[in-house]
């Protein structure tokens, strides 16, 4: 006989680990291709070498760093063990048990998850027809049950950005009571007019917060680190649902060595975003239907052919992330994996 655990985490899905092919490209998981820059490297190689101490439980210095860099107070930020742990602090600090938690879909996978894990109940919103959020849906979605609210922007994986006018008309909307993050992990990327600052947002609502994180443009993934900026009080809420000491040290002194190579990035995400636009228009003269991208990555809505589309690619030693009956998301890697994904999806379209 087994242990009684919880039933109704039946309806969660045992963690798969995405397959490794040898000699094949990677692009499932939204990586930079590139290792950290020099001076984070050295700065995690230092910090490795005061490993058997434990981090700091705060990430102070780094929280003190984030505030500095974004223009608020240290009360305002929380660091945590990347911004998907932050996501889950954050429904296990606003919701008790049968709240719901309202996003659009298809959006970023981890938010009915860590939804359930808390006891509270999914709502999904279906996206518009371009892969967009619809905001007025999300809006007439909202019961007396909604305690928060995920805004994935740009969204994982469909690729659009909200624009900043549109975020405040929902957001005039919305009722105090119910806390909205901003998902922003793919921020950086942004190059659309009219984007959002969710940090500027949540600065400036009693109910907003920003997520952002150091996994994705800034190429930390392998470290866990991301952050939360808001009002102090919903701030000191989610750092209350910390797994202590779960921020390295080795990932807050990268986060700090991170913010002090700002123009090094920026370069890195100018290169992300060229390539972006050349693969997206690459698929479009091929016939594919492809959302505007805001991120590292493009989505096709490919339905019932999104299986056959990601075993067409793996044969070719290119890995993408398939979503069964919905679409394919494929992240933008260097120029040379690129290439060979769109030699893929090219021959895809020949052999049909
Ligand atoms: C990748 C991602 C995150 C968080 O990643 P971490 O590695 O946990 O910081 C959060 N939200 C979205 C939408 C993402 O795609």
């Amino acid at each position: 006989m087994s242990p009684d655990v919880r039933h109704d985490l039946d309806a969660i899905p045992a963690y798969v680990p995405g397959a490794t092919v040898p000699g094949a490209v990677k692009l499932a998981s939204n990586e930079t291709t590139t290792g950290p820059l020099p001076s984070v490297a050295a700065a995690i190689a230092e910090a490795a070498a005061g490993a058997n101490r434990y981090p700091d439980i705060t990430a102070r210095a780094l929280v003190e760093r984030l505030a500095d860099f974004l223009g608020v107070a240290p009360e305002n930020v929380t660091a945590g063990c990347g911004s998907v742990a932050l996501c889950q602090q954050l429904v296990q600090a606003v919701c008790s048990p049968g709240d719901e938690v309202l996003f659009g879909w298809r959006s970023f996978e981890a938010y009915p998850i860590i939804t359930r894990i808390a006891h509270a109940v999914p709502v999904r919103v279906p996206n518009r027809r371009d892969g967009s959020l619809d905001l007025d849906a999300i809006v007439d979605a909202v019961t007396d049950r909604t305690r928060l609210i995920f805004v994935c922007t740009p969204n994982n994986p469909t690729g659009p950005a909200i624009s900043r006018t549109d975020l405040a008309a929902f957001l005039d909307r919305i009722p105090e009571r119910v806390t909205v993050a901003l998902d922003e992990a793919y921020y950086e990327y942004m190059r659309s007019e009219d984007p959002v600052d969710g940090v500027a947002e949540a600065m400036a609502r009693p109910n907003v917060v920003a997520l952002r994180t150091f996994s994705k443009a800034y190429g930390l993934a392998g470290l866990r680190a991301g952050y939360l900026v808001g009002p102090a009080q919903l701030v000191t809420s989610v750092a209350k649902m910390v797994v202590p000491f779960s921020v390295s040290s080795l990932a807050q002194a990268a986060g700090i060595a991170c913010l002090e190579a700002g123009d090094e990035l920026r370069a890195r995400t100018d290169a992300v975003v060229a390539e972006r636009t050349r693969v997206r228009k690459t698929l479009l003269e091929a016939g594919y239907t492809v959302p505007d991208s805001q991120a590292n990555f493009v989505w096709l809505p490919l339905g019932e052919r999104s299986e056959a589309f990601d075993a067409h690619c793996r044969d070719r030693l290119v890995i993408t992330r398939c979503f069964a009956g919905d679409g394919v998301r494929v992240s933008i890697g260097d120029p040379d994996e690129n290439d060979r994904f769109v030699a893929a999806a090219k021959e895809f379209v020949t052999g049909m």
